[in-house]
């Protein structure tokens, strides 16, 4: 009789999903993860790839500070190197944004981070094809950097394999088992599966996966974009060149095979269904050059690296990112359906995170404790506000976090 049993399921191979499954094997759980199409399909694949540790919050830097000491330790378990640490830069071209480059200096340094504040004329040197005659400040991040997602994926299902994990690729989970109202297993067009514990990890579609269970996750699926310039024959950009992040004009860029990749975050984004769209629909996002969303990043590119025009031949793609109503993701379970976890909402950085994502649910699952702030992304931190059972709110809240998150200008007393 086939074996349909595991200690843990885990719904979707993302970044997230996979990451959980391996740190779990290595912890000695048996493990199957259930992806309703190839492993690593959704949104994981379609991620530009940047990985910068600053973030808002000091527990939020000082958690991708550790996601990247995680994922030096699986590059020497793997023997890969996946990482390029280049550095990253922010730029600022008005007042407010020096000050927030200053703001975002304070804040690195209070979380152990190795920033400094930069001269234009310095960052030219680290971007030399970069326009720096409008910048007024600048920081520098030495130990951020890049990676390509599906490298990182692929790492994370060989590393998981030689652990003992068990995938179900193209199968996607129809229901989850909830015996006794708690989790019990899933079940999939080829039968039931029992586990004690399941994680929903299945990114954009995992407010649908929730609902399985009546536990309401406040998403939303928020369209994003990036092109990828052909290797032109007067501009070079070697492996080594600097990552930057240009947040007036909600830009980021990093090397890619010879081209230069730059993407936005929108003022207006798509918003999408998931209901609504074939499994496999992200797979082939892209866009043409006069999309609204390509007419702005390509004129805010241009702006900042001048050697790219409307005609600069270029490489488009789009992917589906999942926010939530206050930026943060979601993580761990509601007290009404034990052994049900949830791990999604990554609001654009679920790669970065991935890595200590993987350590904290595992911890979460299994000791019931994590050592690190779960504070700001309990997944059922939303569970008091009843105004967000309604999607529109929760559509409204979502977006006004996407806006945010360049628009915002971040200032505040100097952190501790
Ligand atoms: C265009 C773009 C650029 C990005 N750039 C960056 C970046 O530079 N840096 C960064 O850190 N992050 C970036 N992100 C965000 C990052 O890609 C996501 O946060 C991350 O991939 C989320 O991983 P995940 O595992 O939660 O979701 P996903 O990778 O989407 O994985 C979920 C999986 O669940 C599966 N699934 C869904 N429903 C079911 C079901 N019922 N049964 C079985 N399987 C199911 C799906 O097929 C999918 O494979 C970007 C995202 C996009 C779209």
């Amino acid at each position: 009789m086939l074996d349909h049993t595991a200690d843990v399921i885990v719904v979707g191979a993302g970044a997230a999903g996979l990451s959980s499954a391996l740190q779990l094997a290595l912890r000695g759980q048996k493990v199957r993860v259930f992806d309703q199409g190839a492993l690593a399909s959704g949104s994981t694949s379609r991620a530009s790839g940047l990985l910068g540790q600053l973030r808002g919050t000091p527990e939020a830097t000082r958690a991708l500070v550790e996601s990247v000491r995680i994922l030096k330790e699986l590059e020497a378990r793997g023997g890969v190197k996946l990482y390029g640490q280049t550095g990253s830069l922010r730029v600022a071209n008005t007042p407010e944004r020096a000050a927030e480059v200053r703001y975002h200096y304070k804040l690195g340094r209070a979380a152990g981070l190795d920033i400094e504040l930069m001269e234009p004329a310095d960052a030219a040197r680290i971007i030399p094809f970069m326009r720096t005659d409008d910048l007024l400040a600048c920081c520098f991040c030495p130990t951020d950097g890049y990676l390509d997602p599906p490298n990182l994926a692929a790492l994370y299902i060989r590393l998981a394999r030689e652990a003992g994990v068990e995938f179900h690729e193209h199968e996607p989970v129809e229901a989850l088992l909830l015996p006794g109202g708690r989790a019990g297993g899933v079940r999939s067009a080829q039968g039931k599966y029992t586990a004690g514990v399941v994680l929903n990890a299945s990114g954009p579609w995992a407010k649908l996966v929730a609902e399985y269970a009546d536990t309401p996750l406040p998403t939303l699926p928020i369209g994003h974009y990036y092109f990828t310039t052909a290797p032109h024959p007067a501009v070079s950009v070697p492996p080594e060149t600097g990552t930057m992040r240009d947040r007036e004009l909600r830009i980021y860029a990093r090397p890619k095979d010879g081209g230069w990749r730059v993407g936005i975050y929108e003022t207006a984004p798509e918003i999408f269904d998931m209901a609504q769209l074939p499994p496999a629909y992200m797979s082939t996002m892209t866009a043409s050059k006069d999309h609204p969303s390509l007419r702005t990043l390509i004129e805010n590119a241009a702006h900042r690296f001048p050697f790219i025009h409307l005609d600069t031949p270029m490489e488009i793609k789009g992917g589906i990112m999942s926010f939530t109503p206050d930026g943060h993701p979601l993580v761990g379970a509601f007290d009404a359906v034990p052994g049900l976890y949830h791990c999604t909402g990554f609001c654009g950085h679920g790669i970065m995170q991935s890595p200590v994502i993987g350590v904290m649910a595992a911890e979460l699952i299994l000791d019931g404790t994590c050592r690190f702030d779960l504070g700001r992304i309990e997944a059922d931190r939303f569970t008091d506000f009843p105004e967000l059972r309604d999607p529109a709110v929760v559509a409204e809240r979502c977006k006004a976090t996407h806006w945010g998150y360049y628009g915002t200008i971040e200032t505040g007393p100097a952190p501790v």
